[in-house]
């Protein structure tokens, strides 16, 4: 096993977690974690609170960030970890990434009107910390508020999914240019949570052999988003694929998440962690 408490998957209100990125350096301390990143979808406006306010409290810390990519037409995650913030080619990816959420979440609450459900936009912009990041989660929170659902999963299942009145197909960065914009600026580029996908096999070898082409090293082997016999499967496409390995909870909201900041099983050991490859980018 890597015996380090390494939790490098996570959100704050920059995206759409409900804590700050102080709050949660103060959780993922309290919850033992030794080496943290903040990863906000598409942002990196909470990097430098973070590591700041990891400092504080005597953790390791490394730049994140998890970009929304579209691959064989489903959105794919991939996390940066380590990069160079202040990198411009970054930067400007990421501002055109998110750039879209906006007339989508338009979008989306058009398609709820339809079914009847009223004044979401404003609704879910209640949630929102970050007003360039609106996300299906900020929705989710206000149909769970006018009890339209008991909880943001069954929002999601009822109506932010494929096939669902909310949901609103939507093309993000490709992989080729998320890979290239992370790893240009002196990151590693990881496969986040790969089990959630709903990939063929075909399709799901074209994506990490695509990925590996472009210059991605990681795959998320342990996160909050899979189950033992996952972090078991993705050990082995990690070794086959010769990638190394990463682990984060994914954590978004005490009230929501069911895997806490740094409570997570340890890597196991025939693998790669991604921080040895990135021991001269940790602060
Ligand atoms: P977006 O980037 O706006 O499409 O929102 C994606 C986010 O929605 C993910 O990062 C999760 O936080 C959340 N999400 C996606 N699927 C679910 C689900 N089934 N249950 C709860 N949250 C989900
Ligand atoms: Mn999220
Ligand atoms: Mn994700
Ligand atoms: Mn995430």
């Amino acid at each position: 096993m890597s015996i380090l408490n390494a939790d490098l998957h996570c959100h704050s209100v920059v995206s759409d977690g409900t804590m700050t990125p102080e709050d949660l350096a103060a959780r993922a301390a309290q919850n033992g974690v030794e080496l943290w990143a903040l990863t906000d979808h598409d942002e990196i406006g909470g990097q430098r609170r973070a590591a700041e306010a990891a400092r504080a409290h005597g953790m390791r810390y490394l730049t994140g960030t998890e970009i929304s990519v579209t691959f064989a037409g489903e959105t794919v995650h991939i996390v940066g970890l380590g990069f160079d913030p202040d990198d411009a080619g970054m930067r400007h990816g990421l501002v055109e990434t998110r750039g879209g959420r906006g007339a989508r979440a338009l979008e989306i609450a058009a398609g709820l009107a339809q079914v009847g459900i009223r004044n979401a936009y404003e609704g879910a912009l209640k949630y929102v910390g970050n007003p360039e990041l609106i996300s299906r989660t900020h929705f989710a929170r206000f149909l769970v508020e006018t009890g339209a659902c008991r909880d943001t999963s069954e929002v999601f299942r009822r109506y932010l999914t494929e096939g669902k009145p909310g949901y609103v197909p939507h093309r993000w960065a490709s992989l080729k240019n998320a890979v290239q914009w992370i790893t240009d600026a002196g990151g590693l580029a990881v496969i986040a949570h790969p089990a959630r996908y709903k990939f063929t096999a075909n399709e799901e070898y074209a994506l990490f052999t695509e990925f590996k082409a472009h210059g991605g090293r990681g795959v998320e082997v342990v996160t909050g988003s899979h189950t033992a016999a996952e972090y078991v499967k993705y050990a082995e496409t990690a070794k086959e694929f010769g990638l190394a390995a990463s682990r984060g909870s994914d954590f978004h909201s005490p009230g929501e998440s069911h895997t806490d900041l740094g409570r997570l099983p340890y890597l196991p050991g025939e693998l790669t962690p991604v921080w040895e490859l990135l021991a001269d980018r940790i602060q």
